[in-house]
């Protein structure tokens, strides 16, 4: 029996509606397992600034550090549009990010046979899709210097990105790739640009040898980002684990995303390096705070309820519960039961609410 610190941050938007919906999962969880969460909420993004002019505070930050995990619904909104850049919405959850060093974004793309029908592709090619999508997150094109426009003597200008990973950097995150490849299918791709980029060739040669070295029991393979661009969208099933860098990552985890229906729909993890047998790790919901439905109960829950689920997994070592959240969404959407956003002919709309007590519902079922 185990009793583990939760942090959730609902933040601004349709974050607190969503949010509510995950303290009822955790109250659910909290009455039906061995292992009891202490809950605590803090204010991130919009609601902070107004409360206390930042967008995440140090007392928030250092509770977040000392968190077994976090769960953040989502930030920002038009109402703080004007507010300075260092102190907008985002950069609450950025900093979060940088501070707890969190390098590894996980973003799974599961196409639910009941939506396999409102995806852009052929059902066949996307019903019952489950690929894990591993982005670097801390380096790479986005953080490598020098990062600036100039100004040219013949009066054009020059913009210039880096794009630096170092071998550790590499390391790291494929074997975040590998170690969850193990739990999965046992079959893991890394996507690079080998043929023009020397990070590419420096990617290459340090996940071939740590598939080689450290996981030789996987399947491994190496594939160029663009071709793997091509592949998910001609057969995505053929892949498994993804393992790329901070730009491609961005690509590619937004093109598996899109395959399997809503925003709404969409879990996601980033966790940092093991200290002591645990990783810090934050679950959030890849939406934004959606201000055109906020507070009309009109949100989908499940992106957010998915993302506690993967936190019972990644961060809590409750498979067993994290497989009965996921089994719980999977049925009530075969039930026909459907969020605004992804309603379709001949199902039942329900409310946002009413999703989530739908999805407790099913998880006492499948726990009798
Ligand atoms: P958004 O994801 O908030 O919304 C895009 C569209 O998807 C909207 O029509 C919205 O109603 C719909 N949608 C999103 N989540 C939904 C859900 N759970 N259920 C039903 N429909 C849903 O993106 P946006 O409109 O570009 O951004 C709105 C605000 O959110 C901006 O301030 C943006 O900066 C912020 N944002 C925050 C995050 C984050 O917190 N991680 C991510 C993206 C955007």
């Amino acid at each position: 029996m185990a009793n583990y610190d939760l942090l959730l941050l609902p933040g601004d938007g349709i974050g607190p509606e969503v949010m509510t919906e995950v303290e009822g999962v955790v109250d659910w969880l909290n009455g039906q397992t061995q292992n009891s969460f202490n809950v605590e909420t803090e204010l991130v993004g919009g609601s902070a600034i107004e409360a206390h002019g930042v967008p995440v505070t140090n007392e928030t930050v250092e509770k977040a550090d000392k968190a077994d995990a976090i769960v953040l619904g989502a930030v920002g909104g038009p109402k703080w549009d004007g507010v300075d850049f260092e102190i907008r919405p985002e950069a609450g959850l950025l900093r979060l990010r940088k501070d707890l060093d969190l390098f590894a974004n996980l973003r799974p793309a599961i196409c639910y046979p009941a939506l396999a029908e409102a995806s852009s592709l052929k059902p066949e090619v996307v019903e019952g899709l489950d690929i894990m999508i591993v982005r670097e997150l801390t380096g790479g094109t986005y953080f490598g210097e020098p990062k600036e426009i100039t100004d040219l003597p013949d009066g054009q200008k020059r913009g210039v990105d880096t794009t630096v990973y170092t071998t550790s950097e590499i390391e790291r995150i494929v074997r975040v790739a590998c170690d969850l490849a193990r739990k999965r299918s046992k079959k893991v791709h890394s996507a690079e640009k080998r043929n023009v980029m020397s990070t590419g060739v420096l990617w290459h040669e340090v996940a071939d040898r740590i598939f080689r070295e450290e996981y030789s029991d996987l399947e491994s393979h190496h594939i160029l980002a663009d071709n793997c661009a091509m592949q998910l969208i001609r057969w995505p099933k053929q892949f498994d684990v993804l393992v790329t860098d901070n730009l491609f990552g961005d690509m590619l985890s937004d093109e598996a995303a899109m395959m399997t229906g809503s925003l709404g729909m969409l879990p996601s993890a980033s966790l940092g390096a093991e200290q002591a047998g645990k990783c810090k790790s934050l679950y959030e919901p890849v939406h934004g705070s959606a201000p055109d439905i906020a507070g009309t109960n009109q949100a989908n829950p499940i992106a957010t309820i998915a993302s506690f689920g993967m936190s019972l997994r990644y961060s809590f070592d409750m498979s067993e519960a994290a497989d009965i959240v996921d089994k719980a969404i999977a049925n009530v959407l075969d039930a026909g039961l459907r969020t605004a956003d992804i309603m379709q002919d001949g199902m039942k709309q329900v409310s946002t609410s009413e999703m989530g007590a739908a999805i407790k519902a099913e998880m006492s079922k499948l726990s009798a």
